[in-house]
């Protein structure tokens, strides 16, 4: 019995079954997903196994451990910093030859390594036969076949692992070779690299030889930071080999080097590890529904219904719950009312907290069944064909394949967020694609829009919500890849890069990974009303309550109080509402007087060609602290009037009931609303991922266009 604990990474393909794995070895909730981007960190969990503690990182998923995408950047610094004791290298048997590509290069690295062949029971249907122990044999590493998502298998693979993790065997790195040409370089490289210890503390001299050649931008930047002078040398001596592959035989070293993995890979399978039982060119269940769903015609039709009856789902479905929610809030903000003592408290418990933080989690049941049905979709193994048929439409817009997950993961199909969006587009190569992509992905209609939409269409459009919410997504869709071209054509303009994009098979997907999934995502959405929200709610309403109205003016209000209750005496219903009136007059009074009311005020006479008056503005400003905000914000500028929280209604008919708003108004600031300038963490992020200038860009540029789009629409809708 050893006391220490084990340490074991997870590593492999996206889908290859890592998350599976974790979660069966753990018992740990974690995302089961497909698209690339959402797993950008690695998770930790903790189990015991034959009287050892083990201790495992699922890390992200990839396909090879160049530094082109954030993903293979952790995992190899995972791999060199933390030097688990075993890397279980996940291998999907049913793609075997793809995902060796990646063991290839673990190989490279000599880590400490045993495979599993994940996935057997497709291997087996597509009538691929596997010899492991060939295939153990070649490698010179243990392989265990397993079925990570019904645990068959696992036992072994572990009991194996952990005899990898405690042998004293010594791991050298493999060399494979790279042809004539260009192993006699690597071997200069090397040397010189050796000669000095440069870069060889982190990772084998060849290794690192390699890297060079592949041009690896994160290699390169370590190189220049341990050793400037020998580090340009090696530049200067991989470009001089490149530009002679480049004249002698058009190629660059990374496609030679990718070549001879493949070789290497494909070398092994033949001598005898891999057979396919029956014709390979049968078409599999994947590709014979995808004859369908991917079809020219068909396909996009089909998308387009699928997406139409996802709302109509969600809003048919979450009708009632909302409903509940709404009411619970009202019966919240009643009690309230009547059990704590008038005054500056009340005021915040009610329009500071209850509506603010209540209008967000009214919210709570929709987003969940939006979650749920984008789960199925994402677990199935659609979402990766959706984005397959975009990235025909995405070419015509100078933007990228791998930009069509940015947009997904930012709300492309509704409720998702801009800042992980803004994040995976680290997978795209070219700069101005990616800088394109990057500026564009915030007017996906995120989580926190969503209500919003959700609530100006159900106030409005009461009789249409799914379809309005497919017009507004078409919208985000059509606005983004306009802005898109107009950038490329623009500022960044610039040659397009080819793209070729893998479909990963059809899968039913698990109740457990969807329920999981559905309830991470509506979990965060709830973390954040009851965290950020409820801060920015409560600063808010200071900023509409504050400074108050000066002296004078409270002894008129006052002043016409006494007279009032003078002259109605006697009739005690008259008097009511006319102090209810003047109750109403006087908040309007201090909310028009606070600090929030007189930066609206300031505004209105630019916005109110918008339609905006300065109310809505209070809560435009206060949505670029985050888009939640705007019906939080909204709901407080319009309760503010009306203390009375039985006689005020849901804030729709509030809306629907004030004289400044109307149906053109709501189209007007849904348009502005999806359109302005990114919420503060998503303009912080796209600051780092880029500069602050484009920072700056996107939140002027956006809010301009959106200003724009918005007059349009008022003035042109106030014509009919
Ligand atoms: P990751 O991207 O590597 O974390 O992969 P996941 O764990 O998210 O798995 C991707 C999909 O493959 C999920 O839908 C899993 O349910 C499914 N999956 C994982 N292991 C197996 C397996 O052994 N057999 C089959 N049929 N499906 C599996
Ligand atoms: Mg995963």
């Amino acid at each position: 019995m050893s006391t220490k604990s084990i340490t074991m990474a997870l590593a492999g393909n996206p889908n290859a079954g890592k998350t599976t794995l974790f979660n069966n070895l753990t018992g740990a909730r974690q995302h089961v997903g497909n698209y690339p981007g959402i797993t950008v960190d690695h998770k930790e969990g903790h189990f015991k196994h034959d009287g050892h503690r083990v201790s495992i990182t699922d890390l992200p998923g990839t396909y090879s451990l160049t530094a082109y995408s954030v993903e293979e950047i952790v995992t190899r610094d995972f791999l060199t910093s933390q030097k688990p004791d075993v890397v279980i290298n996940i291998v999907d048997a049913s793609n075997i030859e793809r995902n060796l590509y990646l063991t290839t290069q673990f190989l490279e690295m000599g880590v400490p390594m045993i495979i599993a062949l994940n996935m057997m029971d497709v291997a087996k249907d597509r009538g691929l036969e596997i010899r492991t122990e060939k295939l153990s044999e070649l490698l010179g590493i243990p392989v265990v076949p397993i079925i990570a998502r019904s645990g068959k298998g696992t036992d072994e693979l572990i009991t194996q692992a952990i005899g990898v993790a405690t042998s004293s065997r010594v791991w050298e790195p493999r060399d494979i070779s790279y042809g004539e040409d260009l192993d006699e370089t690597l071997m200069d490289i090397t040397a010189t690299i050796e000669e000095v210890s440069f870069l060889s503390s982190d990772y084998p001299s060849r290794y690192a030889a390699i890297k060079y050649l592949e041009h690896d931008d994160e290699m390169l930047r370590k190189g220049q930071a341990a050793n400037p002078e020998l580090a340009s040398k090696l530049e200067q001596s991989v470009t001089e080999i490149s530009d002679h592959l480049q004249k002698t035989m058009e190629v660059y070293p990374e496609a030679i080097i990718a070549d001879h993995r493949y070789g290497f890979i494909k070398g092994i399978l033949r001598q005898g590890v891999l057979t396919h039982k029956f014709d390979t060119d049968r078409l599999y269940t994947s590709d014979k529904i995808d004859k369908v769903l991917t079809n020219r015609l068909l396909g996009p039709v089909i998308m387009l219904l699928i997406l139409f009856g996802l709302y109509q789902f969600t809003f048919t479905w979450s009708e009632l719950p909302v409903a509940w929610m709404a009411s619970l809030f009202g019966w919240l903000g009643g009690v309230v009312e009547t059990n704590l003592a008038d005054g500056m408290f009340k005021s915040m418990i009610i329009s500071g907290v209850i509506d603010g933080v209540g209008g967000v989690l009214g919210f709570v049941p929709l987003i969940m069944f939006m979650f749920f049905g984008i789960a199925v979709l994402e677990d199935s193994g659609y979402l990766a064909r959706v984005a397959f048929m975009m990235d025909r439409v995405f070419h015509l817009f100078g933007l990228h394949g791998s930009s069509v997950m940015p947009f997904i993961v930012s709300g492309g199909i509704a409720g998702g967020c801009a800042v992980p969006g803004v994040m995976a587009t680290r997978t795209l190569r070219s700069p101005k694609e990616r800088m394109a992509t990057l500026l564009t992905v915030p007017f996906m209609n995120c989580g926190a829009k969503v209500p919003v939409l959700v609530l100006l269409i159900g106030a409005f459009f009461a009789d249409h919500k799914a379809l309005y919410m497919f017009l507004f997504t078409m919208l985000a869709w059509f606005v983004a890849l306009v802005a898109a071209k107009f950038l490329r054509m623009t500022v960044l303009r610039g040659e397009a890069t080819p793209f070729v994009m893998e479909l990963p098979p059809y899968r039913f997907p698990t109740l457990r990974g969807l329920f999981i999934h559905t309830w991470e995502r509506t979990w965060q959405y709830i973390k954040k009303a009851g965290t950020v929200i409820l801060g920015i709610s409560i600063l808010l309403w200071a900023l509409m309550t504050f400074p108050g109205l000066p002296q004078s003016e409270l002894d008129q209000f006052e002043e016409r109080r006494v007279q009032l209750q003078t002259t109605l005496t006697e009739k005690p219903g008259q008097l009511q509402a006319a102090l209810l009136v003047v109750e109403q007059e006087e908040s309007g009074a201090t909310l028009k007087n606070s600090i929030a009311g007189k930066v609206g005020s300031f505004f209105e006479p630019v916005s109110s060609y918008a339609g905006f008056d300065w109310r809505t503005n209070i809560a435009m400003l206060g949505g670029f602290a985050a888009k939640e905000v705007i019906i939080s914000t909204l709901g407080t500028v319009y309760s503010m009037g009306e203390v009375d929280a039985e006689n005020s209604g849901s804030l729709g008919d509030r809306l629907v009931n004030d004289p400044s708003w109307n149906a053109v108004v709501a189209v007007s600031a849904l348009v502005f609303i999806m359109f302005y300038a990114p919420c503060f963490v998503t303009v912080v992020c796209i600051a780092k991922e880029s500069s602050w200038k484009w920072a700056f860009f996107s939140m002027t540029f956006n809010t301009f266009f959106a200003f724009l789009a918005s007059v349009a629409v008022f003035q042109i809708g106030g014509l009919f």
